[in-house]
């Protein structure tokens, strides 16, 4: 291992300072969940485009009512209905009213519309039974989305919302990052996928099922998913495959072992490290590196475990960058509900489960810790990362933690 492990904060550091964000391309609504909006929506015209009723009643002159109540009615002449997309045909004058639609245009000459539970009609008049003040429930042009403004903003992660506001302002279609397209290579001999047969020091491959759907939650394309043997030309010549690829994800073999040929096979590509070496428990052989063609290259540690871990902490940052969102980080501070034991050295990547009380959120571990106990992150809501320098933490103290996504 090099002499000096690099923290967290800094591996994102390097891997995000040397990412740019990918082109934008042309996406239709209906298919731009979860994608990265590149150009800002604006709206070209206000939402609602008219003014119109809150409710279902009368349109009216709000003068008219003036003097209505419940004893003393008012009167008016019905002379016309407004339904939703189908306006009325004639404006309200004095002493008049249309019937009026959730929704529908407010006519003109009306300012003001009475529920219909405060009305009754008959024989095309209705009997007004409170007075409204002006624009009492009326929606106005506008109110949800004024003309011209921005909508949604660049970097924004497109969801229900999004595309509802987007839908409500008139597009079809938006420029989104592309995705990025990524490579999952994971190496052993050891390794047989699910559904065959397992034979002597068999080991089932998960890292080729767990990372590719971090991937695609991260907002990647996975391209190809490959299991590689511990042999240095084989692992080469995936790893020169994946090279055109945004993003090649390496599980495993990255190691010092007498079996590890991945930083080798990187070398001889010419990848160029930008570390190798994290100051993170699990997860310390993790490495990153850029090809001079392009390709991020990650080199993420076998087990289980810290594959997923050192993805979401150190890969995924990048894969956000390359589709340039912004999600920030989903940072905040839990109290720790058990002790937890630990020595100065690494930064330690915990998985715990939240439950939120009158003080705040707690946090619990999931149990047994060890890199190989992939079942630890089954209910993990969080990573509380315990800092480098930190030994152990009792019961009641405040741990920072990470949500997973
Ligand atoms: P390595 O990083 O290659 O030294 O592997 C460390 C440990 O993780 C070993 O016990 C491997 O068998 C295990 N491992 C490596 N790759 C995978 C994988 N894709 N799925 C499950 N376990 C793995
Ligand atoms: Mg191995």
């Amino acid at each position: 291992m090099p002499a000096e492990l690099i923290e967290i904060e800094e591996a994102r550091r390097l891997v995000v300072e040397r990412v740019s964000p990918l082109p934008a391309e042309q996406v239709p609504l209906r298919e731009a969940l979860g994608r990265v909006l590149a150009v800002e929506v604006g709206a070209a015209d206000p939402v609602p485009g008219f003014d119109n009723s809150a409710m279902d009643g009368f349109a009216v002159r709000a003068a008219d009512t003036a003097s209505a109540s419940g004893e003393e009615p008012v009167t008016l002449d019905v002379v016309d209905e407004s339904r939703a997309g189908r306006p009325a045909e004639r404006p309200v004058g004095p002493g008049e009213a249309i019937l009026i639609s959730t929704g529908a245009m407010v006519p003109e000459g009306a300012d003001s519309v009475v529920r219909v539970e405060d009305t009754s009609s008959r024989d095309g008049r209705v009997e007004i039974g409170v007075a409204v003040g002006k624009g009492r429930n009326v929606r106005r042009a506008g109110e949800d989305v004024r003309s011209g403004e921005a909508v949604v903003g660049s970097g924004t992660v497109l969801g229900p919302a999004e595309l509802g506001v987007i839908a409500a302002v008139g597009r079809d279609a938006v420029e989104c990052t592309r995705r990025p397209m990524v490579c999952v290579l994971t190496t052993g001999d050891e390794l047989h996928e699910p559904g065959k047969p397992l034979g002597p020091g068999g080991v089932r491959n998960s890292n080729a099922h767990s990372v590719p759907a971090l991937v695609e939650r991260a907002g990647g394309e996975v391209v190809r998913v490959e299991t590689v043997p511990d042999e240095p030309t084989a692992t080469r010549g995936a790893i020169e495959r994946a090279l055109d690829s945004d993003v090649v994800v390496i599980c495993g073999g990255v190691s010092v072992g007498e079996h590890d040929h991945v930083r080798g096979a990187l070398a001889e590509l010419g990848v160029e490290e930008a570390f190798w070496g994290v100051a993170l428990r699990p997860g310390k052989p993790t490495a990153f590196g850029t090809h001079p063609d392009g390709a991020l290259v990650f080199g993420l540690p076998g087990n289980p475990v810290s594959a997923m871990v050192t993805f979401m902490l150190i890969a995924r940052p990048a894969i956000e960058a390359l589709l340039g969102s912004n999600p920030g980080r989903q940072r905040a501070t839990a109290i720790l509900d058990e002790d937890y034991a630990k020595k100065p050295g690494r930064a330690h990547a915990v998985r715990c489960r939240l439950e939120l009380a009158e003080d705040g959120w707690h946090a619990r571990t999931t149990g047994e810790q060890g890199s190989h106990v992939l079942t630890s992150m089954l209910g993990a809501d969080a990573l509380a990362l315990i800092p480098t320098d930190s030994g152990s933490v009792s019961t009641g103290e405040r741990v920072e933690i990470e949500l997973l996504p």
